[in-house]
């Protein structure tokens, strides 16, 4: 089970997590689930105070410090969502403050270029981590990985396709990365494409 609400992902998933036991710079207590702070929200630090700092997941969880994410909602941060980029929506439904927070005491999700959280029933989804083509075959009901792929991405749906080699009917691998998450309310899956 994950600490998470939002964040039920491979550990090696999370950005900015050190390795090993750290002592955290907020409460001094060792904890083995730790997180660089250089861009993390906090006001217990200034800018460039922040620098090498660590926070412990359970002063992440307690609010003592909050990361930034780039959702279908809107860019979260202190200020709460803001339209900034094509993909976050135009109206946004309005989210109770106590789950922006709970969004922003999630870790984020590391990427070659920049997450985009997924949304779903009006709420945040839940990560699930990284999947290749086995993953579509494995999970779909029918054994019809790329109906499944279909069904849960909305852009660059020709990457199956354009993935798959001449005479071939199964894929076995792509270049890319693509996050799958999962509707807490729904059980719908979602993912996208680390591309843009
Ligand atoms: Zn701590
Ligand atoms: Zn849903």
């Amino acid at each position: 089970m994950s600490q998470f609400k939002y964040f039920n992902g491979p550990r090696e998933d999370m950005s900015d997590l050190l390795d090993g036991v750290q002592t955290c710079s907020i409460c001094n207590i060792e904890n083995g689930t730790c997180f660089q702070l250089d861009y993390a929200i906090t006001n217990l630090f200034s800018e460039e105070d922040k620098e090498g700092k660590i926070g412990c997941v359970n002063c992440l969880t307690s609010g003592e410090f909050e990361f930034w994410h780039d959702t279908e909602f809107g860019m979260l941060d202190e200020q709460g969502l803001t339209k900034v980029y094509n993909h976050n929506m135009n109206n946004p439904p309005r989210i109770q403050e106590q789950v922006l927070s709970e969004m922003r005491r999630t870790p984020q999700i590391v990427t070659w270029q920049q997450e985009l959280w997924l949304t779903h029933c009006d709420d945040f989804m839940v990560y699930l981590g990284t999947w290749d083509p086995k993953d579509f075959y494995l999970n779909s009901p029918n054994g019809n990985g790329k109906q499944l792929f279909l069904e849960m991405t909305d852009e660059y749906q020709n990457l199956w396709d354009d993935s798959l080699g001449d005479n071939k009917q199964q894929l076995q691998e792509w270049y890319a990365t693509y996050y799958v998450f999962k509707c807490s309310h729904c059980g719908k899956l979602r993912g996208n494409w680390d591309c843009d």
